[in-house]
């Protein structure tokens, strides 16, 4: 029994779900998170404080209501809990599975305390709706009589196409790979986000109306004139150009054995999905690895690599190790620029940081047989804040590689698809480049909206879902002069609640 007063947070710790043992978790390539007994789950949920002003919703990127939905856990009420939380969130599942949880660095208890379980929680009552049957289709009352076409079915695609199919609009999505899904499908590996998780949510957006054609790459197999026909055109392609060593003088980086990680990934995948791999297999089994870039893609190369039996593994990062607690000039409710180490990392492999790569040896047939490094320190910033990097004599190394993956970032959208077609222009943003978009999504195109990695650049899970909606409430103004889907700033989850009552 919980004690009636809202003390949850001085009655109970943080706790989290055990995974499985990292033995145990390398032998497959399915998901290795558990759960927690019902009762600590409510616990979990009773800890939050229901603070006056929870800063946990500003660092949500869709607001997420999340003191509301603990709430409702707490009090047992899970089938409105999923309705607050799909109020603003249309695929809870995803991001209770990879979010990086910023809102739990903005919790008010972590000031002091650790913060509220509030991913774990999203995930524990979106997985009781699927098991309850809670979760069915909900297709729009009536239909507006309007087309439109999403190109790329990542979470930005697909949050903008469940809104937009919601509103009463017929939705086509143009999928280049052979499954929807994006990053989701092929990307993120399965032993983070099995995809019967993806597909089940697919089956769900079907029945509401939401067409989905795969194989199908607008500016290449799918002429740009087959667009013309819809009324409002989003693109949501994701931003796909892998960062390689081009043009950075490092000798070697054409040698065979080295692989961008979006070749390697997407194999895995294929092979747990029962698929046929169509390129020259990449295979970790039996060699050294190096693995260059610490993100979430390096992070998953690890896992992957080590899954498929690699001999060693390194896995190196140019920027220096981050500190264990908030730097002083990092304070709460920020983003905490802290230490992390993901669940692929604590299942093998060594960590280097501050390590630039100078070149790739040769093994005399075409190979690459190991790699040169050397250790940097970074300077203090000039006037314009800019470090630059110091090559620190003597630290030299060779680190033997037969199979080198680069998870170094991605640059920008491909350009030379229905984006040179369009002609839709580009602009900076904090990776690279991206598709130029006003406030409200609209390219420099009349009628061609983006969204998601397309527009601000590699990103997250929940930005893509966050943008994808953001530009159908878009979409749904531009086509019918206004729009009850709920957003960021209309903080209305009763929106489509009432736009349903409005059209029915
Ligand atoms: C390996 C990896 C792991 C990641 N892990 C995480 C994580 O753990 N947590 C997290 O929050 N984020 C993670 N991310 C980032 C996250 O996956 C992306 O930010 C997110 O998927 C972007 O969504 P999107 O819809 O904009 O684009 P994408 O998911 O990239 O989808 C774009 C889709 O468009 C399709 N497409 C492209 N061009 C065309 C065309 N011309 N015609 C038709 N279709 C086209 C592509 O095939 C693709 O399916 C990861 C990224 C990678 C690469
Ligand atoms: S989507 Fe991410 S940031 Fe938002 S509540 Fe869930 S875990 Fe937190």
């Amino acid at each position: 029994m919980l004690p009636s007063k809202p003390q949850g947070f001085m009655t109970f710790t943080r706790e989290t779900p055990p995974d499985l043992p990292v033995e145990e978790r390398l032998k497959h390539y399915n998901e290795f998170s558990t759960s927690l007994p019902p009762e600590k789950i409510r616990e979990q949920a009773y800890r939050c404080m229901n603070c006056g002003i929870p800063f946990c919703h500003s660092g949500c990127p869709l607001g997420n209501q999340i003191p509301d939905f603990n709430e409702l856990v707490k009090d047992e009420d899970w089938q409105e809990a999923l309705r607050v939380l799909h109020s603003t969130n249309n695929f809870p599942e995803f991001t209770g599975r990879v979010c990086p949880a910023p809102c739990e660095t903005a919790c008010v208890l972590g000031i002091n305390e650790p913060a509220v379980t509030i991913e774990m929680l999203e995930k524990e009552i979106v997985e009781r709706g699927w098991r309850e049957g809670w979760i069915a289709a909900e297709p729009a009352a009536e239909k507006t009589g309007k087309r439109v076409a999403i190109i790329g079915s990542g979470p930005a695609g697909l949050a903008a196409a469940q809104q937009l199919a919601r509103a009463g609009h017929a939705v086509v999505v143009y999928e280049r790979s052979d499954e929807p899904g994006g990053l989701l499908t092929y990307g993120i590996p399965a032993f983070k986000l099995e995809k019967r998780v993806v597909f089940r949510r697919l089956e769900q957006m079907k029945a509401e109306g939401v067409e989905f054609r795969c194989n199908s790459e607008v500016g290449k197999n799918v002429p740009v004139s087959e667009l013309e026909g819809y009324d409002a055109i989003l693109a949501a392609t994701g931003s796909t150009v892998g960062r390689t060593f081009a043009g950075m003088n490092v000798p070697g980086s054409e040698l065979k054995g080295i692989h961008l990680a979006m070749e390697f990934l997407p194999q895995q995948t294929r092979r747990v999905l029962g698929k046929p791999v169509k390129e020259a297999e990449i295979l970790a089994t039996g060699k050294n690895v190096i693995v260059i870039g610490g993100g979430d893609t390096g992070s998953d190369c690890v896992g992957t690599s080590l899954r498929q039996g690699c001999k060693s593994l390194v896995n190196l990062e140019l920027m220096p190790k981050p500190p264990v607690e908030r730097d002083l000039d990092n304070p709460w409710p920020q983003w905490a620029f802290i230490h992390r180490t993901s669940s692929s990392h604590k299942e093998g492999g060594e960590r280097r940081y501050s390590v630039l790569t100078k070149s790739f040896e040769d093994d005399g047939t075409g190979n690459v047989a190991a790699l040169h490094t050397v250790n940097i320190e970074w300077s203090e910033p000039d006037d314009t804040g800019r470090r630059k990097m110091i090559e620190v004599p003597g630290t030299e190394q060779r680190i033997p590689a037969e199979l080198v993956l680069l998870a170094m970032g991605f640059t920008q959208p491909e350009t030379d698809t229905f984006v040179k077609d369009l002609g839709l222009e580009l602009e900076k943003n904090r990776f690279g480049m991206g598709i130029k978009a006003d406030q409200g999504y609209l390219t420099s195109r009349a009628k061609v909206f983006a969204a998601g990695d397309a527009r601000r650049g590699q990103s997250l899970v929940v930005w893509a879902i966050q943008e994808g909606r953001e530009a159908a409430r878009s979409i749904d103004q531009y086509l019918m002069g206004h729009s009850y889907l709920s957003g960021r700033d209309s903080f209305g989850y009763d929106s489509l609640a009432k736009h349903t009552a409005a059209v029915s």
